[in-house]
């Protein structure tokens, strides 16, 4: 869709250039989704030329401007990145130029990015319209349904994802209304290095909540923690209603903790 109040677009963007009126453009599959009069300027990401991704000793830098296409080229061989990459409703005409963090900052409850994210301890580095930088883990940087703890004219540069996550052992389920339609459930579980289970729920609910256990829990602990969360937290769309999705949630974690507890 035009936005047809947008009179400039800045390219090669970045922080300290932000005025009322502006927005970040990614890709631009969700911005020019919907009307939106109040912009007057796109700020473009993807034209500053951040090297996509960096591999450090401890982890992964991924940046924001980083699309799907390329993240799912680096890790061909990982199968959570695979598989979150693939929970997109969309093509791959989608996945060419939707960006890692226009995905998290668009802040769906569908967003795999956000699940991948938070699954693997995934921490967001943001720049602020003064260059101050703050580092925000994704289980954190996403508040409800398109909310976000972005302040006015700060950036989300990266997304870091730590090797021991990255190694470890994971369970991936996802559930939808119909075979490719969105997703109504995501649920991601992390054998964590300690021993642990890491337990993160996505798209059921308006934000990611990542349940840490120190041990593999029993079932039975399992099902108290997923009753913490709150009814209000479930995602209430077309996509499915709140207590399908709490079901399902229940359901798929029963799964995953049964197969990581092997
Ligand atoms: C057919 C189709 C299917 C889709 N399926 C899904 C789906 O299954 N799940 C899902 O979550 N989404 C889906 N989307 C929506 C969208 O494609 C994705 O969310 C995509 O990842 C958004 O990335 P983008 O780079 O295009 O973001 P943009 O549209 O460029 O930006 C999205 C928002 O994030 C802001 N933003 C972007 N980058 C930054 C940054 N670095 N710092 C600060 N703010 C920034 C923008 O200002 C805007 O508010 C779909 C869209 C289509 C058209």
């Amino acid at each position: 869709m035009d936005l047809h109040t947008v009179t400039e677009v800045i390219t090669s963007a970045g922080p300290g250039m932000w005025r009322p009126g502006d927005v970040w453009l990614g890709g631009g599959t969700a911005l020019f989704g919907e009307p939106r009069p109040h912009l007057t300027r796109l700020l473009d990401l993807p034209s500053a030329g951040w090297p996509a991704i960096t591999v450090r000793d401890d982890g992964v830098e991924i940046a924001a401007t980083c699309t799907i296409a390329a993240l799912a080229g680096h890790f061909r061989e990982h199968e959570l990145v695979q598989q979150c990459c693939h929970s997109f409703l969309a093509s791959f005409k989608i996945w060419n130029v939707a960006t890692v963090g226009g995905n998290l900052c668009a802040a769906l409850p569908a967003g795999p990015m956000i699940s991948l994210g938070a699954a693997l301890a995934g921490v967001c580095t943001l720049i602020g319209a003064d260059g101050r930088v703050r580092r925000v883990p994704v289980a954190d940087f996403v508040t409800g349904e398109g909310r976000t703890v972005l302040r006015d004219g700060e950036l989300l540069r990266s997304l870091f994802l730590p090797g021991y996550a990255l190694a470890g052992r994971t369970s991936y389920r996802k559930g939808s209304l119909h075979r490719h339609g969105r997703s109504a459930a995501l649920l991601i579980g992390r054998a964590e290095p300690t021993g642990g289970l890491a337990l993160t729920v996505t798209a059921a609910t308006r934000r990611p909540w990542v349940l840490r256990f120190p041990e593999p829990p029993r079932a039975a602990e399992l099902e108290a923690a997923l009753a913490g969360i709150p009814a209000g937290a479930f995602t209430d769309d077309v996509h499915g209603s709140p207590a399908w999705r709490r079901h399902l949630t229940g359901h798929y974690a029963e799964q995953i903790r049964a197969e990581l507890s092997a």
